[in-house]
């Protein structure tokens, strides 16, 4: 068929996805805690059977989520939809859970305010927008009786955001996901392979000190004073880690330091102290560490773990206690499959998407390397995964473009 046809009808579907995507941004799904996840499926399931797709609910048993290291609570319900055809699988993946609100909001962050042609809520990027833009996809294919030349297949997934045992480990160990997998996460406008991924660990420390009234600060000792030069070593670590280069490329994104994946390291939580004429007894950080697949869990823990006792030695801390986890390790997948270098022969697939996505022309480009790179008819490809820029609009052209579609 012409696709010029089916893309006119993806530009009509605006009110749809603009709908959907604040009805899901309006679902808290915020973790920790992540209780919302049913109310959430509710939504989905009930859009995706509308669409004829076949859905089940997957709940990761309990023994398996307390895994992680977070104050959790509420069924952690996946969402797996089929649109049964016989034909090889297509998976589309996505999370359903969001990173809590911090800064202060211009606008109410589970509202979905749509103002100037952008839309506001949390999730909107990362990544209910690729929620809505597979519903729209799929309710294009559905309406126009278009036959997909995959079977179309949703995992919707819980506990992304704090890692460990995510619902998409859990799904992917019952067998859930095919190995043509689409990934609308947070990236790169321009479709993109990705040999490696960037592992994460996170140490949380507990620096104790000696509390007492702040009018006789001798009598204590305080704990965010003497947590400071630990963070100093802490930082001098940063600087020579964040040097490190992987002989991976990196993911094209604008400001990255380098073409290569690099390590990143950050103290991203702190809490201390209770009121202000108190000497704080305790004090509470949380380095978070994004490591490469050159580098080993254990090293990264072993730097971190050197780090403190340098910095110990500067501090008066009565004690200083460490718990590291690895929250997800780094995947590299064999650049010399002959999936790897049948999208390494690709030609730059288009230039300036950042600009013209919305061009018909764009469209087509993109529409043709996803299908030359990925067809579910080859046998051949381990695996693929799709990287998109999360605003709604490529997101929505990437969403259709995943699959080719014909006339009955
Ligand atoms: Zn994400």
């Amino acid at each position: 068929m012409d696709f010029t046809e089916a893309f006119l009808r993806v530009e009509q579907e605006r009110d749809y996805l603009i709908y959907l995507l604040r009805k899901i941004i309006g679902v808290d799904t915020t973790i920790p805690p992540g209780e919302n996840y049913g109310e959430l499926v509710d939504i989905l399931e009930a859009e995706l059977n509308g669409f004829g797709f076949e859905t089940r609910r997957v709940a990761v048993p309990e023994e398996k989520y307390r895994m992680i290291p977070e104050p959790l609570s509420g069924e952690r319900i996946n969402l797996v939809g089929v649109l049964k055809n016989g034909k090889p699988r297509s998976t589309f993946y996505a999370h359903m859970d969001v990173v809590p609100v911090d800064d202060p909001w211009s606008e109410d962050p589970f509202a979905g305010t749509v103002k100037d042609g952008k839309l506001y809520g949390r999730g909107a990027v990362d990544m209910k927008g690729a929620i809505a833009c597979f519903m729209g996809a799929a309710k294009v294919i559905h309406e126009m009786g278009l036959e997909p030349h995959s079977q179309m297949e949703c995992c919707f997934c819980t506990d992304e955001e704090v890692g460990v045992y995510p619902g998409a480990l859990y799904l992917a160990e019952k067998g859930y996901f095919s190995n043509h997998l689409v990934w609308g996460e947070l990236g790169s406008i321009d479709p993109a392979v990705l040999t490696g991924i960037a592992g994460a660990a996170r140490a949380n420390i507990t620096a104790v000190g000696k509390s007492c009234h702040s009018g006789m600060n001798w009598m204590g000792v305080n704990a965010i004073e003497e947590l400071i030069p630990v963070m100093q070593a802490l930082m001098d670590l940063k600087s020579d880690v964040e040097k490190k280069e992987s002989r991976l490329p990196a993911l094209p994104l604008p400001g990255a330091p380098s073409d290569r994946m690099t390590p990143m390291f950050n103290l991203n939580v702190i809490r201390g102290g209770v009121k202000e004429n108190v000497v704080a007894g305790e004090c509470h950080l949380t380095v978070n560490r994004r490591y490469l697949p050159d580098e080993r869990y254990e090293e990264v823990v072993s730097e971190i773990e050197m780090a403190v006792k340098r910095g110990l030695k500067n501090s008066r801390l009565l004690d200083l206690k460490m718990d590291f986890y690895n929250i997800f390790s780094p995947v590299e997948i064999d650049p010399e499959t002959d999936a790897s270098k049948k999208c390494g022969q690709q030609p730059p697939p288009f230039g300036d998407t950042r600009t013209s996505f919305s061009a018909a022309s764009a469209l087509q480009r993109i529409w043709e390397w996803c299908w030359n790179n990925f067809s579910p008819k080859d046998p051949g490809l381990p695996a693929a995964v799709f990287c998109a820029q999360g605003i709604i609009w490529p997101m929505r052209l990437m969403s259709m473009s995943l699959w080719k579609i014909s006339s009955p």
